[in-house]
């Protein structure tokens, strides 16, 4: 606004000063013209007349650099809203995911606190407690603390994740995959699950071996965890022109296309009764898988049908 309004006053002046010297030059023109002299009362008229038409000739610049400024001033108002909104709607999408984060975060941790202070208050107000209660009571607490160590395990990783630059070095996907599913086959033997695996060729990819395992690891842990026993997980490796895709499908339970686009955000479980760890954990899993994946330059996604099974692939771009 300060350049436009300077910018008018200067046209402003310009345009005035253009004005008196024609005027003065006209008034001079005719005041000596040899051809026509004019008589004293038509010249008087005429000046008159000139005088009238540049005092509204000044007006209506005037009138309009005013409207203009009015214009530039009122769309470049709306303009900038615009943008300051769309600039600052990361912003505050971030400010609310933390402020979310923060509420989880407390909720998760008070909520084991809390059964085990309860559970010791009541062991110590007990006077006939019995070593086996009490040792029981111990248990409980220990099972507690586990949820916690896990928990801040996950919250730690995550912080980790956010502020750390992986150091990356060329892998061979195929004994990568290998070595995950010999350490998840205990897990699987346990339920019965059978995986199954195909790998078309391999592929050498930029990775910090651990976390690109540990992504995996999440991954097929899960498909285990909400698969019906005895079922089947399928872990394909394909390797396309500039990336390499590991696809985990299970025959499980699936999940909701309204849960879908949220499964990756910390703290989401599509179960929402945040009861006892049965199946579920604290919903950090695919949020750190998610994490790993976009610090190597790759996307994960899933596919699903409710009662029919997931398909979570991940894709490494090539090294
Ligand atoms: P959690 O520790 O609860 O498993 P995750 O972040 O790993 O947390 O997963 C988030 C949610 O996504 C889970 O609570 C579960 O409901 C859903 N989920 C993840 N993997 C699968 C799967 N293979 N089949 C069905 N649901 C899944």
């Amino acid at each position: 606004m300060a350049i436009s309004i300077f910018f008018s006053a200067n046209i402003y002046q310009v345009s005035v000063a253009e004005f008196n010297r024609d005027y003065s030059r006209q008034q001079s023109l005719i005041s000596h013209s040899q051809l026509l002299p004019p008589s004293q009362n038509a010249l008087n008229d005429f000046l008159e007349q000139r005088q009238v038409q540049y005092t509204e000739a000044k007006e209506r610049i005037l009138v309009r650099l005013i409207v203009i400024n009015g214009f530039i001033l009122i769309s470049g108002g709306f303009i900038s809203y615009y943008f300051a909104r769309r600039t600052l709607k990361p912003i505050e999408e971030a400010h609310e995911a933390l402020e979310r984060f923060t509420a989880d975060a407390s909720h998760e941790l008070r909520t084991p606190i809390t059964v085990m202070q309860t559970e010791i208050e009541v062991a110590l107000s007990d006077p006939g407690l019995t070593l086996p209660e009490a040792k029981e009571q111990l248990e409980s607490n220990l099972e507690e603390l586990a949820k916690l160590t896990y928990l801040s395990e996950g919250l730690l990783r995550l912080a980790q994740l956010d502020n750390n630059d992986l150091t990356r070095a060329k892998t061979s996907v195929k004994p990568l995959v290998n070595s995950v599913i010999d350490q998840v086959k205990p897990l699987a033997d346990k339920k019965g699950i059978v995986i199954k695996h195909s790998t078309v060729a391999d592929a050498t990819i930029a990775a910090e071996t651990t976390s690109i395992s540990e992504a995996l690891m999440i991954i097929i842990e899960n498909a285990i965890k909400y698969s019906p026993e005895k079922s089947v997980v399928t872990i394909s490796v394909k390797k396309d022109v500039n990336q390499v895709s590991i696809a985990v499908s299970d025959k499980g339970r699936g999940i909701k296309k309204a849960d879908q686009a949220h499964i990756f955000e910390r703290f989401y479980r599509t179960d929402k009764a945040r009861t006892k760890q049965t199946t579920s954990g604290y919903g950090l899993g695919l949020s750190i898988a998610k994490n790993i994946v976009e610090l190597h330059k790759g996307t994960i996604s899933v596919a699903s049908t409710i009662n029919k099974g997931s398909t979570f692939t991940i894709y490494l771009p090539l090294a």
